[in-house]
């Protein structure tokens, strides 16, 4: 028995699906010390903030909501508070945590959060406040405990860290440098997921997928990994985020068309439809190096969802560089664009570059490429008439749905449900008010 057993505990999750991931694992360690979890953080005895820095906003969130708390710790000095994740790995942050956060009694960055319960178990024998900020992994990265909520679609860690150095970007800084997972694992993982517990969708996460296996001893690389976790025995399609366009190669296409289980669904972040800008933000690729892809994709898998990212307003973006983006997105047609106003990142050489663009102009930049995708995203509902797609079947308040690998969802009318959570093929029949149905055919 520990000092924790039958405590209660919360966790509060900022930024992205690899904090969400991060998050889950988090939970399955405090499950582990025979913990509890309550969604009530005023009311927990411990509670993990595991925090972002990707931007400013998050950041704020993060240190405000944890000051907001200062008040249920006097009331009981024995609730533990803990500060993981980005936001404490950063050097020179906006808040200087150490000053700022005495009273949060454990601070640790990215690299130590699998070991949060001995940590936890060092705090409650000396109560005195831990901050441990580590600048590599030791040992594997994973605790192996994990608490899913999602119980459709499974987040599964293949690498961490990035090696690209987007002069935008903090992620190399408090995520460090590449480190791949063992192939094995993850093929354990998955099979696990798959196998025993059911999972229809697994989602592999990194910073730069498509770098894995570049730093592992018997080097492999993403298609040959996406090629092994394909033979797994099972009904269920593997998702993948995020890739870069510079490691994106041609045997990855390859694998994506040949392999049913791999999702006809790619997220290849552009950030600006111009060279320059490109050039600027150190993403080692250019608009013409993207559009081949995009053409070498769309030729092999025609029916593919696209999705991108976008920064817009990017130090130095002129009328003309923003003129390009809007272009770009005119010829790709993606399915989905998220498109997020450049902010400086502390510590980001961008940070430091002349000619920032103001919030305005930004405002005015965004909300007109916004304006135009939605405008695209309507007019690409027409490409799915009559067309068959490979769907997981679902009840959605009553209703039988099917969704595509891209997220969009086809009404299946008058489906009787004998089963749900299967992947079937459904052909569109139908499209009013850019609403999707059609029917069922075998797969
Ligand atoms: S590829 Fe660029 S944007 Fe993505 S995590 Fe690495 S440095 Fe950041």
């Amino acid at each position: 028995m520990n000092s924790y057993e039958g405590k209660s505990f919360n966790v509060i999750t900022y930024g992205c699906q690899m904090n969400v991931h991060e998050s889950e694992k988090i939970r399955g360690i405090l499950a582990s010390l025979g913990m509890l979890e309550i969604d009530d953080a005023e009311k927990a005895d411990v509670v993990v903030f595991n925090t972002c820095c990707i931007r400013e906003g998050a950041e704020d969130r993060a240190y405000n909501n944890i000051m907001a708390l200062r008040n249920s710790k006097k009331l009981n000095p024995n609730k533990v508070l803990v500060m993981c994740g980005c936001m404490p790995q950063q050097k020179n942050g906006k808040y200087n945590l150490k000053e700022k956060l005495p009273f949060v009694d454990i601070i640790i960055g990215t690299y130590n959060i699998n070991q949060l319960a001995q940590y936890l178990l060092m705090f409650a024998v000396k109560h005195k406040q831990i901050i441990e900020i580590v600048n590599r992994a030791t040992g594997n990265m994973d605790s192996g405990y994990c608490i899913r909520d999602d119980k459709i679609n499974a987040y599964v860690n293949i690498i961490y860290g990035c090696n690209k150095f987007c002069t935008y970007c903090i992620v190399p800084y408090v995520r460090g440098r590449e480190i791949s997972r063992p192939m094995a694992d993850i093929y354990n993982e998955v099979k696990n997921l798959v196998q025993n517990e059911g999972y229809k969708y697994i989602t592999l996460l990194g910073q730069n997928v498509n770098s894995y296996g570049k730093d592992l001893k018997e080097q492999t690389t993403f298609a040959e990994l996406l090629t092994e976790l394909c033979q797994i025995e099972g009904d269920f399609k593997i998702k993948f985020m995020t890739s870069h366009p510079m490691d994106f190669g041609d045997d990855l296409i390859k694998v994506m068309k040949k392999e049913n289980k791999v999702a006809k669904a790619l997220h290849l972040p552009v950030q600006s439809g111009s060279s320059r800008i490109l050039a600027k933000m150190n993403r080692h690729y250019d608009i013409k190096h993207y559009m081949s892809i995009i053409k070498k994709v769309k030729h092999a898998i025609p029916n593919i969802s696209l999705s991108t990212d976008i920064i817009v307003g990017f130090p130095g973006e002129t009328e003309k560089d923003f003129n390009k983006t809007l272009k770009l997105l005119k010829k790709v047609k993606y399915d989905q664009v998220f498109a997020f106003m450049y902010s400086k990142r502390t510590g980001t050489p961008a940070a430091e570059f002349e000619e920032q663009i103001d919030e305005k102009e930004k405002n005015l930049r965004v909300n007109k490429l916004l304006r135009l995708q939605k405008i695209i995203q309507k007019e690409q509902t027409k490409k799915f008439f009559k067309k068959t797609f490979d769907c997981l079947i679902q009840q959605i308040n009553g209703v039988a749905v099917g969704i595509t690998d891209g997220g969009k969802e086809i009404y299946i009318p008058n489906y009787k449900f004998v089963n749900q959570n299967y992947f079937a093929k459904v052909k569109v029949e139908e499209i009013r008010n850019h609403k999707l149905s059609g029917v069922i055919n075998e797969r």
